[in-house]
């Protein structure tokens, strides 16, 4: 018997069974599968436990199930035990724009995820997170309060003021950073804002999240030139010269579901050791036509683990770790 833990769209397909169990034998075809979960392959994930080690499905439109998973036709896939992935972290979610968010906490549980750290990204957005984490829910919130280069617009001093205010509640300080991409961007009032968020994660000893888009230099330069001693380059898709400097520095980046599409995300991970990276979602960001949810952690997993040929519970031990290390939870 093979077990297969499932991941798709649950709710869309009105298949609310996250496990199934396969009874043949090493090969299974498509179609078993699709009779099992009545739905397009294409939209699931399916990862595939054997022993200690689980391995992701790299393709889902093969006629031939076991040729998903070319390293396992050497070896004996028959004690297949069921592992239930549990303690996944997305690093970095922004909790406060989700309508229902009892309901995508729920999911999330449903999914393995036990920790989330939900990121500030202007006053409004703040005030929201710090109000999150009064309430009780199935898994642990973090937060971390900042002000997002591309929310300049109003409010800079009340969002500063209510990260200082609220210094002891929060594990980091972010989103926060510069975005050169951003149309009509003001370079100097980014700096800084910039500067400030810098100067508060020094002075108290959080680890900075760092949004750097189109600007990475000036952000590494920027975080060097104030001695920060914990950065995280959030969904990182600069060039490799920086991310040598970044690596080098001690800093962190961290991987999104783009890491299915995003060449430049891509080669950045690539590039980097398992040993710096953290896995995030940034949702409710839209990768795949529909909003992206903390749940969706598994896909990022799921991708690093194809992209650094290592399997699944092997990069969630590593990332997990890191994200300890980083946030000090
Ligand atoms: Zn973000």
């Amino acid at each position: 018997m093979i077990n297969i833990r499932f991941y798709g769209e649950l709710k869309k397909y009105n298949n609310n069974i996250p496990f199934a169990s396969l009874k043949k034998e090493k090969k299974i075809m498509i179609s078993d599968i699709m009779n099992i979960f009545k739905i397009p392959l294409k939209e699931c994930h399916l990862i595939l436990l054997n022993g200690d080690s689980v391995y992701p499905a790299i393709e889902l439109n093969d006629n031939d199930f076991v040729s998903f998973f070319p390293k396992f036709k050497n070896i004996d896939i028959s004690p297949i035990q069921i592992l239930n992935l549990s303690g996944l972290i997305d690093t970095h979610s922004h909790l406060d724009e989700f309508e229902n968010i009892s309901e995508t906490l729920k999911i999330a549980k449903e999914f393995g995820v036990d920790k989330i750290v939900g990121v500030g990204s202007d006053y409004n957005s703040n005030l929201k997170l710090i109000d999150l984490i009064k309430k009780d829910f199935p898994l642990k919130i973090f937060i971390a309060l900042g002000i997002h280069p591309n929310n300049l617009n109003k409010d800079i001093e009340k969002g500063i003021e209510i990260i200082k205010e609220n210094i002891d509640k929060i594990i980091g300080i972010g989103e926060c950073g510069l975005d050169y991409k951003y149309k009509g961007f003001n370079k100097d009032l980014q700096k800084d804002v910039f500067s400030r968020q810098i100067e508060i994660a020094r002075e108290y000893k959080k680890p900075i999240i760092v949004h750097s888009r189109g600007a990475w230099e000036d952000c590494f330069d920027m975080l060097s030139s104030f001695d920060v001693e914990k950065a995280n380059f959030h969904w990182f898709s600069g060039d490799i010269d920086i991310l040598k400097r970044i690596i080098d520095r001690g800093f962190f980046i961290s991987a999104t579901p783009a890491l299915k599409f995003s060449k430049p995300h891509k080669d950045a991970i690539k590039f980097a050791p398992l040993e710096r990276i953290l896995v995030e979602t940034d949702s409710p960001v839209k990768y795949f036509e529909r909003p992206s949810e903390p749940k969706d952690v598994i896909i990022t997993i799921k991708h690093l683990s194809i992209l650094k040929d290592e399997p699944v519970d092997k990069v969630i031990e590593i990332t997990n770790k890191n994200a300890k290390e980083f946030f000090g939870f």
